[in-house]
């Protein structure tokens, strides 16, 4: 048997994600490799930092990428802000509230379900009545861009009414951040895990995490210790906090660190208003082409996601697999389908980061054209 070195394919990434990855941020991964505690690759934290923080338009110090995917930022959270006892609000409309569901019982809290169907938003006239049912509850949890569906939810009041009961809000914004909005202080959200694989045109593997100075409080006055070692954040803050004196705590990824440095440059470069609309130019250029050849969007107009459009065949698609297969195979894109109960129903065409262009939607809607006609 001989091995050989592995070259991919180059693939048009329209699914869920990842997405395509901008060359730049390709070319500044594969710099040269320098140690995590040199004051180079320090001085390079500090930079990812403040871009973050720009990015999730905020002040927080406690402002990194945990050094894994967005489902070790989602854990994050959870380990650090629920103790054993602790009653969670958790919104679940679609795969990832679910997760949310399951850290929280993982973490010994007690969930309390706010359930909407799969394709709409969550509802804040929901919220608002299971916050007033459990005054106890410490903590308030959804996902603002729930990526198996294409529904956006309205973090904003869903803020609101927490503040209104007093309790923390932890949100999911995997695929929202660098797409729509997204305001981590204006809306007072105190713990949020996104991730690099969506909407800032990074590889997969680095989740970007905030905590408000009130989340951090209740992590240091934490009565148990967190159960994890790797996710504790009050052992990760001497790594990333602290001018100069830093402490090893893990060996971070760090030829990745450059890879999220370069992405957060475009996305500070390009402005996140403009990244915004970006998303949302190339998503109606996308409905418009679609709709016009019968798919349908599962989302209600209001609720949907620019970045990742959840669409219905037409009746005359009777092979779904097979028609992606063929635009893989054939014309080198991937579409995603279905999740859950949502699986062979509909296909989640995803418009993020260095995907979103014009190009791309045509290209896409061509090769489908081509397929149907
Ligand atoms: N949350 C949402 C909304 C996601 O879309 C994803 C991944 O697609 C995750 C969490 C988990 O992220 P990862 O796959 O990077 O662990």
């Amino acid at each position: 048997m001989s091995f050989s070195s592995f070259v991919p394919t180059a693939k048009l990434l329209m699914g869920p994600g990842p997405s395509n990855v901008h060359p730049d941020v390709l070319k500044a991964s594969a710099r040269a490799t320098i140690g995590h505690l040199d004051p180079e690759f320090i001085g390079l934290m500090d930079e990812i930092k403040s871009l973050l923080r720009l990015a999730f338009q905020t002040e927080n110090p406690l402002t990194f990428p945990v050094s894994a995917p967005g489902s070790a930022g989602m854990e994050t959270c959870f380990v650090n802000l629920v103790e054993p006892g602790d009653k969670v609000v958790v919104c679940i409309n679609g795969v990832f509230g679910g997760r949310q569901k399951e850290n929280i019982e993982r973490a010994g809290g007690i969930p309390i379900i706010v359930e909407d169907p799969w394709g709409r938003a969550v509802s804040p006239d929901k919220v608002h009545s299971v916050l007033k049912e459990n005054p106890d509850a410490k903590l308030l949890s959804f996902v603002h861009a729930e990526t198996s569906t294409g529904a956006l939810s309205d973090a904003k009041t869903l803020c609101e009414i927490a503040k209104e009961f007093d309790v923390m809000t932890l949100a999911d914004c995997v695929t929202s951040l660098g797409g729509v909005e997204l305001d981590v202080d204006g809306w007072g959200l105190d713990a949020v895990y996104s991730g690099t694989q969506k909407c800032l045109s990074c590889p997969p593997g680095l989740s970007p995490i905030s905590f408000s100075p009130r989340a951090v409080d209740h992590v240091m006055s934490r009565k148990h210790k967190v159960q994890s070692w790797f996710l504790d954040l009050s052992l990760v803050i001497d790594y990333w906090q602290g001018e100069g004196a830093r402490s090893y705590h893990h060996t971070a990824p760090i030829n990745s660190m450059y890879g999220i440095h370069e992405a957060l440059l475009h996305l500070s470069q390009e402005g996140l208003k403009s990244a915004w609309k970006r998303h949302l130019d190339n998503h109606k250029r996308l409905r418009e082409g679609l709709e016009g050849m019968g798919f349908e969007y599962l989302v209600p107009e209001g609720e949907r996601l620019p970045q990742l459009n959840s669409v219905i065949f037409p009746t005359r698609v009777k092979d779904e697999a097979g028609l992606r297969k063929k635009l893989l195979l054939e014309d080198k894109i991937e579409v995603g389908a279905g999740l859950g109960t949502l699986a062979g129903k509909i296909w989640r065409i995803g418009l993020m980061g260095y995907t979103s262009h014009p190009d791309n939607v045509d290209y896409c809607l061509g090769a489908i054209k081509k397929h149907l006609d």
